[in-house]
């Protein structure tokens, strides 16, 4: 019996029209298949017994991801938007609680999963080639808006989704709410920018048709704030969004319009955001306007990345720099202990990377870890931080934390941003010896830690670093050369080139 069945089909897919007969007796069958028509929220279990799927051309869903439990217009928005025969459905973590009547056959796609269900996938479920994602309460004037829109963009390329504006009176003009977006994982970075031809992202709340086939191959096509993490997604593959401004989709006023349910909300949606930044590793947002917001550590918290081994933080073996916020951290600790030092009359020069980095763009390496600066061993008498730090770790009156290392470690000072953020400056103590600078212990880690002969240091120099003018060698360039090898200072590298990127 098998072995006929899949003979005839066999014969069947021999020629082209036969594909397309075989796939709509396929697409009928599985119509009776029980899948289709399980209670919601259970369905999942059941869908993955039928084999993968083909979308059916030209059709559409309208999937809703961004609500709140708290209140919505689930009914509404799903009623009002979808055409008589369109599959609508609903993506959450978990089943809407308190539960909502929604109408008949829109299905909830549930994302938590359970151990004991099989494994599913979004294509699994949601077959039709084009997929509208509305945002609560985003109604449309005119039903065939969306059909309409799925329509749409097929002859450019790059343009891989269609957003339409949902606004309270349709007034909203495509220049004010289009932006440009650049995504650089490598920097943990979003950067928007204005931008009058083309569209990354969109400012305010959108209806988005993408085809099923386009979302469904980024890894997160429902992760909320969905409309923020599609754009970001798309702009690592340089795909554009089409405005199409006559899609009068009207917001529905009374939605969050408790001034408490409107407050929850937002902290919802900040929450969120937060969450999808940390998935996709992100910590400094750049608007448009210039502004710029840290996410990931702070002084009060750890910093990004443990214990470094053989001069390789963690980050750099994945593939990124330094988090922004740690250099940020790094910046701020570099000019305190700067500030401190030369009102002390302690005599001091940027060292090592942070030279390197001086010489280069007047900052940190953007691959670096810490900062690095030698000392005259008997100025340390002039610091009362140093001197106070000699008998033991304190914590300043700034929050810093003073601390002098072990001997196992050899001879320097360690200033930690604080008692939690371990992100650093490490002083290290030279004295002359027959116009020598030299130290008594040696620190393996750090390679450039050298000898080298006294004149570098008379007089000291300053150089742009960090945003301030700091002390520095004379003939810098010639003593980076000397302590690193030549042509160091045009020739960035990696500190270890199996982690290079391409
Ligand atoms: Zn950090």
């Amino acid at each position: 019996m098998h072995r006929k069945i899949y003979k005839t089909c066999r014969n069947l897919l021999t020629s082209k029209r036969n594909v397309v007969i075989l796939t709509f007796m396929v697409l009928w069958v599985l119509r009776f298949l029980p899948g289709k028509k399980t209670e919601v929220g259970e369905m999942k279990v059941a869908e993955k017994k039928e084999t993968k799927r083909i979308p059916i051309a030209n059709t559409l869903s309208v999937v809703v991801v961004e609500y709140e439990d708290f209140d919505n217009r689930l009914p509404a928005t799903i009623r009002r938007s979808k055409a008589a025969d369109m599959p609508a459905y609903v993506v959450a973590d978990e089943l809407p609680y308190p539960p909502v009547k929604l109408p008949e056959g829109t299905k909830v796609i549930t994302t938590h999963r359970s151990p004991g269900e099989v494994h599913w996938t979004f294509e699994d479920v949601i077959r039709t080639s084009h997929v509208a994602i509305i945002p609560d309460g985003c109604y449309p004037s005119r039903v065939e808006s969306l059909t309409y829109m799925s329509q749409l963009g097929e002859e450019t390329e790059d343009v891989k989704a269609i957003a339409a504006p949902c606004s309270l009176n349709n007034k909203t003009k495509k220049l004010s709410m289009c932006q440009g977006l650049s995504v650089d994982l490598r920097k943990w970075a979003l950067t928007y920018f204005d931008s009058n031809d083309f569209c990354d992202s969109l400012t305010i709340p959108v209806v988005l048709v993408i085809s099923s086939k386009d979302l469904f191959s980024l890894p997160y096509p429902f992760t909320r704030p969905v409309q923020d993490a599609i754009f970001i997604q798309f702009a690592l593959r340089k795909w554009k969004i089409g405005v199409f401004e006559e899609g009068h989709f009207v917001t529905d006023a009374t939605l969050y319009k408790d001034p408490h349910i409107h407050w929850k909300h937002k902290f919802k949606q900040i929450d969120r955001l937060k969450a999808m930044y940390k998935l996709f590793g992100i910590k400094l947002v750049q608007s448009a306007d210039g502004r710029e917001q840290y996410y990931g550590c702070t002084r009060q918290s750890a910093r990004c990345f443990g214990t470094v081994v053989n001069e390789t933080p963690d980050f750099l073996t994945r593939g990124k720099w330094t988090p922004p916020c740690c250099l940020k951290g790094l910046r701020t600790t570099g000019k305190y202990v700067f500030n401190i030092l030369q009102s002390q009359g302690v005599r001091f020069w940027l060292e090592g990377g942070s030279l390197l980095g001086a010489a280069r763009n007047g900052d940190i390496i953007p691959w670096d870890y810490d900062i690095d600066i030698g000392i005259y061993k008997e100025d340390i008498p002039k610091s009362v931080h140093l001197t106070q730090c000699r008998k033991g770790t304190f914590v300043d009156d700034e929050g810093f934390v003073w601390d002098k290392s072990q001997e196992s470690e050899g001879d320097f000072f360690r200033v930690q941003y604080s008692e939690t953020n371990h992100l650093h400056v490490d002083i290290f103590p030279f004295y002359s010896k027959n116009g020598i600078m030299t130290k008594d212990t040696w620190m393996k880690s750090h390679k450039q830690d050298t000898e080298f002969p006294e004149h570098y240091l008379k007089p000291l120099t300053t150089i742009d670093f960090i945003g301030m003018p700091v002390s520095a060698p004379n003939n810098w360039k010639q003593f980076l050369e000397y302590k690193f090898g030549k042509n160091v200072i045009d020739k960035p590298e990696y500190p270890n080139k199996s982690f290079e990127f391409p």
